[in-house]
């Protein structure tokens, strides 16, 4: 009686070679990846009353593990021991095995490790108060991403692990993205909540390579609960980038952290892809985001009519919601500027008004990208360089010129936005945009010959009939 018992409560070293046996035999049932992903990490505890108890680092690990493979984990075990055995599995990280190390554990709390601050260097971008799950407007076309990402929400880094979301531009990727953020935040106000764009990722990377602050970058940027990445397609297609990008997801996701990225195509179609990281994606969930029907986008009007506090009869909003079908930003847009107009004239908001406004809108070319073309096409013929020049990576000093003109005529005739016009340029990001149109502007003010360039190509654009 008192020998078998004893054979029970296996040491340290046993335990360990038990498991390492254990690993080997349930990875042909599990998968490698299961067992790289969740299982390599953990740790056994103690081998008691034909229990076999396993530590892992965190609770998400816990209940991954408990859900997925203790079953299948059980049987093995039971097998190799020639006895029949349970697996329970806790959650303390530090805790030692051994007979006693459950007793020892349970007075001093585990807590996570205490984590280093993260670095001001390389901070997140905030989140936009406005994109939350309330302000988001369920249809067909975003109904499987928006379940998808509350999931996620209310258990990160448990079920879809990564998410990766994607669709074309406008159409509220990045509205569901910080939704998740702001989720987590007000359920968990300590949980680091990282919104980054792939752009700011790239920058941050090369920050920190150039001021030899690696060691910064990584501590922060492996240090964060939920990583949101969004427009991924914008991550430098570089060798180096590529690599830090592969790590970090690697390092975040191997601890169970929550990853969701956006991107404007699915993971087999970016570049910046590694076989190895694309298989990892798709093991994920990957959820799309369509162009909404005519009704979602009645009620997007609808939801933006009251945040905008105002009435607008529903036969203006299908005027509006007819006319624009593609791109919600547009959308959003058009709605606004009718209101402004009847704000400016003080009429009322009829579909008159709204016909009006829209005209308006598509003259400028608002809803189309038409004018963008031309907009860089006389840009290009006056400065004497070439289309494929602006959207390349060239940086001498007359290309930059004439892509700064370029953007900068385009925020200013076309109104379209400013990702709309970065990616004339080879999918420059918006912050690109905005910088060189800010640069530009500086410029003009102190470069009389310059104004007047630039002032002499826009009335000529203006005046291009059948091109804008
Ligand atoms: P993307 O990131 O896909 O380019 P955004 O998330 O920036 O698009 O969305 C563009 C605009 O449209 C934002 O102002 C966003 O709030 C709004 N929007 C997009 N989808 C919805 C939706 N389903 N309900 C309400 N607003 C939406
Ligand atoms: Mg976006």
């Amino acid at each position: 009686m008192n020998d078998q018992l004893s054979l029970e409560i296996e040491e340290g070293a046993e335990l360990q070679s038990v498991w390492s046996e254990a690993l080997a035999r349930v990875e042909p049932r599990i998968g490698r990846e299961a067992v790289e992903s969740w299982l390599k990490d953990t740790t056994p505890f103690s081998l008691e009353g034909g229990v076999f108890t396993l530590n892992t680092p965190n609770a998400t690990a816990k209940t991954w593990i408990e859900k997925k493979y203790a079953r299948s984990l059980a049987t093995v075990l039971t097998d190799l021991r020639g006895a029949e055995t349970q697996v329970h599995v806790i959650a303390r990280p530090g805790a030692k095995p051994g007979k006693d190390g459950a007793r020892k554990e349970k007075q001093h709390q585990p807590a996570r490790p205490a984590r280093p601050a993260p670095s001001a260097l390389f901070a997140p971008l905030p989140l936009n108060e406005k994109y939350t799950f309330e302000n988001y407007v369920v249809g067909q076309s975003n109904r499987f991403a928006y379940a998808a990402a509350n999931a996620v929400a209310d258990s990160p880094g448990r079920g879809y692990n990564p998410l990766f979301i994607y669709g074309g531009v406008g159409l509220g990727k990045t509205h569901l993205l910080q939704a998740i953020g702001h989720a987590l935040k007000l359920r968990e106000p300590n949980a680091r909540v990282a919104y980054v764009s792939g752009e700011t990722f790239t920058s941050h990377f090369i920050t920190s390579l150039r001021e030899h602050r690696e060691e910064e970058f990584r501590r922060t940027y492996r240090g964060v609960d939920i990583w949101l990445v969004d427009d991924i397609q914008f991550i430098a297609d570089k060798t180096s980038t590529k690599e830090e990008f592969f790590h970090t997801f690697n390092e975040l996701y191997l601890t169970n952290r929550q990853i969701v990225l956006a991107s404007d195509r699915p993971p087999r179609e970016l570049r910046l892809m590694e076989d190895r990281l694309r298989t990892r994606l798709e093991s994920g969930l990957m959820v799309e985001i369509g162009e909404p029907d005519l009704e979602t986008r009645v009620a997007i009007l609808q939801k933006r009519a009251a945040l905008e506090g105002c009435e607008v009869s529903p036969e203006v909003l299908y005027h509006i919601a007819h006319s624009v079908t593609n791109n919600i930003r547009v959308l959003e847009a058009a709605f606004i500027r009718m209101l402004a107009l009847a704000s400016l004239t003080r009429s009322p908001v009829t579909a008159e008004l709204a016909a009006k406004a829209l005209s308006a809108f598509v003259q400028e070319g608002r809803m189309t990208n038409i004018s963008l073309l031309a907009i860089r096409h006389a840009v290009c013929q006056h400065f004497k360089v070439t289309e494929a020049d602006l959207t390349s990576a060239r940086r001498d000093r007359q290309t930059c010129l004439a892509r700064q003109v370029a953007m900068y005529l385009m925020r200013q005739l076309s109104r379209s936005s400013l990702v709309e016009i970065g990616g004339m340029f080879g999918g420059k990001s918006h912050s690109t945009v905005l910088y060189a149109c800010e640069k530009l502007e500086k410029d003009l003010k102190a470069d009389k010959d310059l104004e007047s360039t630039v002032r002499t190509l826009r009335g000529r654009i203006a005046a291009t009939p059948g091109e804008g």
